[in-house]
């Protein structure tokens, strides 16, 4: 199948639920291993090292409420995206920042978290995922004058440019007044499969279409579907090398999580789970072949465990505070929606990032259910917390890329500017606000050249 700025058809694909088979299958393959031991239903709060040296992590286990801490001699964290640190977004609703945050305070450094990739086609209101795979089967992108709009702005692949050139023509469409207005009053495009007819639909495409009549009250193949940009991928991750090591010894990173740079500042579709599926494999090892090379591990640092019990527990758990943590993380959510979308600028950008500091400071720190069992309560006022450390992150980050690389577009700073910034950002935590250095990027056979379709 055909994905977004592919030069040949080279997806390979299981109708629209590519993901689904996946994951039924790893889930199958691990059943067959007995030595495979699943912790469902725990939530990881830290990374204890030495300094230096991996040697465990803390933990609360959800069905008992109970908080412990395991020592371990590698660590592979694989806690994927965060993509719920927007409004608009296609991700479940656990992918919030909080394994990214654990390495962040941990020390490791987070890397261009400012390339966020926004989808062409989430379906209007809830930005469920319309797949590529609609506009790799033929599906059109309309304005509201009927015009097949792309044809202007990227002639040779029409729908099928990278995402981020679809998803900055569609917004372009919308700010020159050629969108439509969904029904609750959101700016959108139509995405129109009517001619690829209903037998193909049903046939290749049925989550789209049962997507669409459930969450939309739309048969596309009746109707066009009304969709907008949407946040679906995070190219920033932690900072690894090529094979997934972070900075800390004995810990390594795979997936969404990790940014190894391999989709660079803007992927392609059906990458992820390629990524997955190689860094696991090439992390699984090392880490294994780690562990059984039998150094002995380091002191366990209890103290650290202390800390990190006193931090969530005083400090979120028994925190006191009035103002209600879902509205301010709605907020929150709104405001990177609003700030740092499709295109940004310097001026939204501050006020951005001055908006979610002030949010910040609100006194949403406190938890109103005290069960022990299944207090969703208290992880989600957690998750909140790394939302706001993460946000900043991508925020900061995006101030200082003053110029337009990938799917990270300055409206004030059009242009690519390989002379100043042709590198990584690294952001390492402080406790007043993030560190940003900059890192080479290593370029091997393919130059930068400018992208044209
Ligand atoms: C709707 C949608 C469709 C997509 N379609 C495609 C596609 O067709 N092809 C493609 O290549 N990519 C696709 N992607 C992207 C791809 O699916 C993801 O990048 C990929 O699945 C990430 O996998 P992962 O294993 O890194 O993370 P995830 O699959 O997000 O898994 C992370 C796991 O870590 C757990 N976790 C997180 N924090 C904690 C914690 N603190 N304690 C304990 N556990 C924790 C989570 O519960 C979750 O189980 C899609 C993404 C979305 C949202």
């Amino acid at each position: 199948r055909n994905f977004g700025g592919y030069s040949f058809a080279r997806a390979t694909y299981a109708q629209d639920k590519v993901g689904f088979y996946e994951m039924q299958t790893l889930y199958d393959t691990c059943q067959k291993f007995d030595n495979i031991e699943f912790y469902n239903e725990w939530f990881v709060t830290s990374i204890i090292h030495d300094g230096q040296r991996f040697c465990g992590i803390t933990a609360i286990e959800l069905s008992s409420g109970n908080f412990y801490s395991f020592k371990a001699k590698a660590l592979i964290i694989a806690t994927g995206g965060a993509g719920r640190l927007y409004s608009f977004s296609t991700y479940a609703l656990a992918s919030t920042p909080d394994g990214l945050d654990m390495a962040f305070r941990a020390g490791m450094a987070l890397k261009d978290m400012e390339f966020v990739q926004f989808h062409p086609t989430g379906i209007l209101p809830s930005g469920i995922l319309i797949t590529e795979g609609a506009r790799g089967e033929g599906g059109y992108l309309l304005n509201k004058d009927g015009e097949r709009f792309m044809k202007r702005y990227a002639p040779s692949k029409l729908e099928l440019a990278s995402r981020d050139v679809v998803s900055r023509a569609m917004m372009t469409e919308i700010s020159e007044g050629r969108g439509f207005k969904h029904e609750t009053g959101v700016d959108c495009l139509k995405l129109d499969l009517r001619h690829l007819g209903k037998e193909l639909i049903i046939r290749k495409l049925p989550a789209i279409r049962e997507i669409s009549l459930k969450f939309s009250g739309v048969d596309p193949s009746n109707e066009p579907i009304d969709v907008r940009p949407v946040c679906h991928y995070m190219m920033g991750g932690i900072h690894t090398n090529i094979d997934g090591a972070t900075e800390i010894q004995g810990v390594w990173a795979a997936g969404e999580v990790a940014c190894n740079s391999v989709h660079g500042a803007n992927r392609l579709g059906a990458n992820s789970t390629a990524e997955c599926l190689v860094w696991g494999k090439i992390t699984g090892e090392l880490a294994a072949n780690y562990i059984l090379d039998g150094k002995p591990p380091p002191p366990f640092p209890l103290h650290l465990v202390a800390t990190e019990e006193k931090r969530i527990y005083d400090g979120i758990f028994r925190g006191t505070g009035s103002v209600n943590p879902y509205e301010v993380r709605q907020e929150l959510s709104e405001i990177m929606n609003e700030k740092a979308y499709v295109f940004r600028n310097e001026r939204d950008l501050a006020e951005g990032l001055k908006k979610v500091r002030e949010l910040r400071q609100k006194s949403w720190k406190h938890v109103d259910d005290k069960a022990n069992e299944y207090n969703t309560n208290f992880t989600n006022v957690m998750e909140l917390d790394s939302m706001f450390r993460v946000a900043e992150v991508i925020l900061v980050g995006a101030i200082e890329r003053k110029e337009s690389r990938g799917a990270h577009a300055r409206t004030d700073y059009p242009d690519r500017d390989d002379k100043n910034f042709l590198h990584h950002t690294l952001a390492y935590y402080d406790t007043k606000e993030p560190i940003l250095k900059t890192h080479p990027v290593t370029i091997t056979k393919y130059k930068p050249v400018e992208r044209k379709y």
